[in-house]
């Protein structure tokens, strides 16, 4: 009988992020599915009992919890000793964990001490004939594996995005408490602060409905022969300041800060998407000024509803690969689409 554990840690404010519910609705549906299994919740933060509470009525048949200020801020010897102990007091078998950047430098090193194994950006996880598998995508989201293994206790941490999340309602959780002996040298480390860009310089936003993705077009001479950069920069950042959205960008309009054009300021190349650039999950995606070459659309695969704004008809994108095609020009489109965002 295999226990499964999810292991979540709270937010400051003794909340669960979003992909803590997701990891969630991938245990749960996981430990439907295997016969016999238990499941078990485990949880880290200053206080826990606000969090379990929050989620009572998912199907877990225990809470265990390590609580105190030391175990408020993500540090790797403390986060590391809690989630061994937490393992260690619900014998867990699978542990199931959201891959925040907190879980996704601990974990590893816990399976390590526990004589376990460890899988990483994990988007899916099923059980058939009693044997639990992964997936996870290899060679920039081309292709999907997926593997089973022996070896036990089993981390995996859950590709944040990649599931839905369980809506669980609130109520009442007995939360059991482990207790951790700290060394003095575990709590050396301080967070002392965060830092992070104003929420206008913060393009890159996992979390947003939207993914905008702007290509050199916004770049290029227009009908008039001149380039206009400087209002393509206004009309993209006033989207993105109305909606939230989340900015990618071709590798074509990245890199033409290298080559000593007019670029967009805000533009890195950690913005780019496809082959050679990120693979964002979004429910929507709207793409600007894009040629979007088909190997180039693979960072599109994990985005639900595609629509693209391009001059030009025969693009990849109007041969199919966006649910939406608009021949038009972006300047004049997202010009309008700002108005109306004003006014909403
Ligand atoms: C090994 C390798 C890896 C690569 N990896 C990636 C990758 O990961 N991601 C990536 O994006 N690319 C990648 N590329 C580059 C890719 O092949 C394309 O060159 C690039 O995606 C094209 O970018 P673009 O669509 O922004 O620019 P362009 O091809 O220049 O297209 C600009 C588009 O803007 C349109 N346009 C211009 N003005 C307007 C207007 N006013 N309104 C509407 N539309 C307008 C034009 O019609 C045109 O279709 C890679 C290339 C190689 C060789």
């Amino acid at each position: 009988m295999e226990t499964i554990l999810v292991l979540a840690h709270t937010e400051t404010d003794g909340s669960l992020a979003k992909p803590v519910r997701e990891a969630l609705h991938a245990a749960a549906t996981l430990h439907k599915s295997l016969a016999g299994s238990k499941f078990v919740v485990g949880l880290i933060g200053d206080n826990v009992q606000a969090a379990a509470n929050s989620i009572a009525a998912c199907p877990a048949t225990k809470y265990f919890g390590v609580t105190g200020a030391d175990f408020s801020q993500s540090r790797y010897a403390t986060d590391a000793a809690a989630a061994e102990a937490i393992v260690k007091a619900a014998q867990a078998a699978v542990v199931v964990a959201p891959a925040t950047s907190r879980w996704a430098r601990v974990l590893p090193g816990v399976a390590q001490r526990l004589g376990g194994r460890a899988d990483t950006h994990v988007t899916g996880m099923a059980a058939t004939d009693g044997k639990i598998s992964v997936s996870r995508w290899y060679y920039r989201q081309r292709m999907e594996g997926a593997l089973t293994r022996t070896q036990r206790p089993w981390f995996i941490g859950i590709d944040p995005g990649s599931q839905s999340a369980c809506d669980c309602g609130p109520g009442a959780a007995a939360v059991e408490m482990v207790a951790v002996s700290l060394t003095v040298a575990s709590q050396r480390t301080t967070v002392v602060g965060l830092r992070e860009p104003k929420a206008d310089a913060q393009t890159i936003r996992p979390d947003a409905q939207l993914l905008f993705v702007t290509g050199a077009g916004w770049t290029k001479k227009q009908a008039d022969g001149q380039t206009h950069v400087p209002e393509a920069e206004k009309l993209i950042l006033d989207f993105l300041k109305h909606t939230r959205a989340s900015l990618g960008s071709s590798k074509s309009l990245v890199d033409l800060g290298g080559e000593g054009q007019a670029v967009l300021p805000f533009l890195s190349h950690l913005n780019q998407i496809g082959q050679t650039g990120a693979t964002p999950r979004h429910a929507k995606g709207l793409s600007t000024c894009c040629h979007g070459e088909e190997p180039h659309t693979v960072g599109w695969r994990f985005i639900n509803e595609r629509r693209a704004i391009s001059l030009d008809p025969n693009c990849g994108w109007a041969r199919g690969k966006a649910d939406v095609l608009y021949v038009a020009d972006a300047f004049a489109v997202m010009k309008k689409v700002n108005e109306l965002q004003a006014k909403a």
